[in-house]
Formats: C-alpha cells, sequence, structure tokens
C-alpha cells in the first residue's frame, strides 16, 4: 500500500530521532530508566552542533552589532518578577482529558488539528470557520464554549476514538518550587518559562554600566522552563530547554521600524546558515498578545509541517512599565538627543536553541540513493559542524600514526578534530559522513616522502591532494564565522 504523506513525514522524523540518537547527537533524558518525557541529553557531536550553534547566534548579536551587549542572569528570580510580567496570571494553556483513554491534550491543539486535517481533505471553508471559531472562544476565555466546540464538531481522541471529555481548564505552564530550608519561611519561586524578564529587571544596570545609548540590545543564551501539556515531536517541544533572546530597547514610535528590520536580520541569518528560502516562511499573528503591537514568526518546514523555530515580537513598553509599577523603581531612560525621558519600546528576537539544532539536523540530513550504492550524510555549515576533520592515517604501521598525529597536533588549538585509525578508510569516511564532519584528510606512504595528504570533501566526496601546510589555512577557510556573517 502506498504510504500516506502523513506516514512519509513521520517515518523521516523517525530516521533522524534515531540518527540523532545512534551517532551521538541526542539521546533521551536518564533512558535507563526509560528516560523522562520532553527532556532531552546531548551526547559528545550534539553539544558541539548546538554549541557552535549558540556562539553563532551570540557573536552575531554581540560582535556584529556594536550597540548590543550580553549578560547572564539566573534562572531564578524574584517571584514579583512574574506577576509583573503576566506569566503568573495568564501563562497558561487551555487543557482536557479524554476520559476513556485518560490522555490530556491541549484543547486548542485539539482543534487547530482537526482543522489541519479538513484543509488537507480539501475543506478550506470548514476548516477556517472552525479555527475563526476556536479564536473567538479563546478571546472570551469561553472554556465550556471550546468544550461544546470539540464535541459538537466530532473532534475524537486518537487513541480512544471517542468524544468523551473531561471539561477544559486552564493549566499554568511554570514550574515553581521552594527556597529557603524552613518550611514555614519557604516562599514559591518559578523556574523561569522565559529568559526575557532577566534582561527587562536589568535593563538600567545594563544601560548604565556599559554605557549604552538607545537605540541597543541585550541579548541571553539560557535554560528556561515550561510544564508543556503536549510534549511530543522529539527537541521540538520540551519542558527543559534553552532559549537565545535579544530585547531591543528604542525610542517609543520608532519600534515598528525596528521591528521591520529586526524581522529581515533574522531572517537573512537563517539563510546564511544554509536554510533554503522556500523552507522558511514568516506567519503574522493574527491574534496579538496583550502586551504587543506587532508580532510575527519565522517558521521551518519540518517533517511534521511549517512551525515556529523564532519569534520577533514588538512588546510596546509593557514589560519595563509593568516592572515600574510592581518595583516602585523607575525604568526610563534620558535621551540626551532628544531631552527627554522616557521608558523605551521593546522589539525582541526569540529563538529557542534547541528548535535551531532540530532544523539544522532536519536540513542536513541527506540521503542518497543511486542503483549501486546508497550514502547517508549530514549536510552541516562547515562553520557549526561538530567535527572540523578526522585525521586517518590509512594503515597502522610504517610510522603513519605518528605522521597522522603530527598534523593533530598542529590543528587541534583551533578546531574540534578526530584521529582515527581503526577499520578501513571507506569505513572511516563514513563514519564521519555520519556525524557531519566536511573534511577527511587521509595520511599516506607519499605523505612521508612529499609532506602531501588528502582531503576527502564530505559533500562531493572529491579528493584532493594538498601540502600539510595549507591545511591549517583551508579548513580556518571553510570553518570561519566570517562565511556566514558576510551573508547577512
Ligand atoms: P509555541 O507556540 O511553539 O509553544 P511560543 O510561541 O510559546 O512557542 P515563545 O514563547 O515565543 O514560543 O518562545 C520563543 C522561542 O522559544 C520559540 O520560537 C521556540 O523556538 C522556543 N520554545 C518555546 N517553547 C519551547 C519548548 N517547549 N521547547 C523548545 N523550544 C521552545
Amino acid at each position: 500500500m502506498a504510504k500516506t504523506a502523513n506516514q512519509a513525514e513521520n517515518a523521516q522524523l523517525k530516521d533522524i530521532i534515531s540518527h540523532a540518537k545512534e551517532y551521538g547527537f541526542v539521546y533521551p533524558s536518564s533512558e535507563i530508566y526509560d528516560g523522562l518525557q520532553a527532556v532531552y541529553d546531548y551526547g559528545a557531536y550534539g553539544v558541539e552542533l548546538k554549541n557552535n550553534l549558540k556562539r553563532l547566534w551570540w557573536e552575531t548579536m554581540t560582535r556584529l552589532h556594536g550597540n548590543i551587549v550580553g549578560i547572564d542572569a539566573a534562572i531564578f528570580m524574584h517571584p514579583t518578577t512574574w506577576k509583573a510580567s503576566g506569566h503568573v496570571d495568564s501563562f497558561n494553556d487551555p487543557m482536557i482529558d479524554n476520559k476513556d483513554s485518560k490522555k490530556r491534550y491541549r484543547a486548542d491543539v485539539l482543534v487547530e488539528e482537526h482543522a489541519a486535517k479538513l484543509e488537507n481533505e480539501g475543506k478550506e471553508d470548514e476548516a477556517k470557520a472552525l479555527t475563526a471559531s476556536l479564536a473567538r472562544l479563546l478571546e472570551a476565555e469561553d472554556l465550556a464554549g471550546v468544550r461544546d466546540l470539540i464535541v459538537n464538531t466530532g473532534i475524537a481522541c486518537p487513541i480512544s476514538g471517542t468524544t468523551n471529555w473531561t471539561d477544559v481548564r486552564q493549566f499554568n505552564l511554570m514550574f515553581s518550587t521552594q527556597v529557603g530550608s524552613v518550611a514555614e519561611d519557604a516562599s514559591t519561586i518559578y523556574l523561569r518559562p522565559e529568559t526575557a524578564q532577566g534582561i527587562f529587571v536589568n535593563f538600567l544596570n545594563v544601560q548604565k554600566t556599559a554605557r549604552m545609548k538607545v537605540p541597543f540590545g541585550i541579548a541571553q543564551i539560557g535554560k528556561a522552563f515550561r510544564n508543556e501539556i503536549v510534549a511530543r515531536q522529539f527537541i521540538f517541544r520540551m519542558r527543559e530547554f534553552e532559549q537565545m533572546e535579544m530585547q531591543f530597547f528604542v525610542r517609543p514610535g520608532s519600534e515598528l521600524e525596528w521591528y521591520k528590520q529586526w524581522a529581515e536580520t533574522r531572517m537573512n541569518w537563517h539563510l546564511a546558515l544554509g536554510t533554503p528560502a522556500e523552507k522558511l516562511r514568516k506567519h503574522d499573528h493574527e491574534k496579538l498578545a496583550h502586551y504587543a503591537n506587532a508580532a510575527m514568526d519565522i517558521e521551518y518546514e519540518f517533517p511534521f509541517g511549517f512551525k515556529e523555530v523564532e519569534g520577533i515580537h514588538s512588546r510596546t513598553d509593557f514589560d519595563l512599565k509593568s516592572h515600574q509599577e510592581f518595583s516602585k523603581k523607575k525604568q526610563q531612560y534620558f535621551d540626551p538627543e532628544i531631552n527627554q525621558n522616557y521608558i523605551p519600546y521593546v522589539i525582541e528576537t526569540s529563538i529557542g536553541a534547541d528548535r535551531l539544532f532540530l532544523l539544522t539536523l532536519c536540513n542536513a540530513f541527506t540521503e542518497e540513493k543511486t542503483e549501486e550504492k546508497s550514502r547517508t550524510y549530514l549536510k552541516f555549515h562547515p562553520a557549526i559542524a561538530p567535527v572540523k576533520a578526522a585525521i586517518l592515517p590509512i594503515t597502522k604501521k610504517d610510522g603513519l600514526p605518528e605522521k597522522a598525529k603530527e598534523i593533530v597536533e598542529l590543528l587541534k588549538y583551533d578546531f574540534n578534530i578526530i584521529y582515527e585509525d581503526a577499520a578501513s578508510i571507506g569505513k572511516r569516511y563514513t563514519r564521519q559522513d555520519l556525524i557531519g564532519t566536511p573534511f577527511c584528510i587521509a595520511v599516506d606512504h607519499q605523505t612521508l616522502e612529499d609532506n602531501t595528504v588528502t582531503i576527502r570533501h564530505r559533500d562531493t566526496t572529491e579528493q584532493e591532494r594538498v601540502s600539510i601546510s595549507e591545511l591549517h589555512g583551508k579548513i580556518a577557510e571553510a570553518t570561519s564565522f566570517r562565511r556566514v556573517f558576510e551573508k547577512i
């Protein structure tokens, strides 16, 4: 029987997940205890790739822009922070349980997935009407209405197949814990659900100490935690994840110009990293959050469809104003150019490091099949590839390992290098393809005579003979962040 498009997509995601596990990129957390849902660990090559992606983002922000600096705020914050930001009262998702399967779902996602199914069946008007009804009910916070919509539309639980649903309830996504050793004195604090608030509460500290003038930005990379109701699709939706956020503070009235500019800059960043334009799209938010006056997502076409990778939001002065109210500390900036005090407006760019990782993996995963052979390799941009070069003596004898190790010494201070001398050279090439190493450097008997080696290129499998003295320069040229920066 022919596979449906959906099955093919799931098969592709399955292949990527098992590749990620088998070749040291991503494992389920605490796997020996059968894992912990929606929590993952990064392996030997995964951590290198993730670090490279984070470093590239960081350097794009802080080095390419003289008016952006970084911070590293704590995960725990004063609990009032989350009152002021609105998270305590409204960082909720509507959840619903099926009484027969006992499975829990996000009510809005159930409806959206049903609408997508209708659309696939060509029933576009029905799909549109359904999403419009959902938006209306959510806007009015009419949870009973959302349940009626699910039941009346006949949306059934994918596991039990029944429409025996509970009421819809709001579920706050923040994890809480206690600080203080004595129970009576302990107070509830939260694991931050976004890194942005660490930037807002430090706005004046940074502005004064780094002597920043509006417009300026503050960048941060760090962990965030959300008790997601439905955690599926591998590292796309996790309960513990990493965000890379930049808040850009601007003069009130200029925010929409800056919003447009940042949307374009961020899209160019994804393109510069080699993500094909047809796999990326902008999605403007129809329903804006209470604090935003413009918002969009950059979406990537994952095997399970176009989904958000990065959000770009014009957050007005909502956060700083709210912190000023709750903390009773002025959050104003004196603008010497116009001789005025004001609370700056903010443009935010926010991307999940793990989602970017998944994008990168999906994009790199390449299977080539010809009649004679098939080859799987990870076509990472060399600047972010976990290992830059593998040094491979073709035999373990005749002084070749020693010569190869001299080359390792030459390169290891600047590049992540692998040395391997076991198995046939073909098998070793295959292994490097599977982890996405752009260059394999074979050391043979000729190397001992004339100090030349063979470079085998991952994407073309072409080989070239070069002198050892050229290696450092060639690898540096191909893997430099400059190659990405120049295209932004
Ligand atoms: P979604 O609609 O997918 O839940 P969101 O709109 O809640 O995402 P934001 O709050 O805008 O996401 O967070 C900014 C970025 O952080 C997202 O674009 C995404 O890359 C990342 N992110 C958010 N939630 C998660 C998660 N549970 N797991 C991994 N990454 C996440």
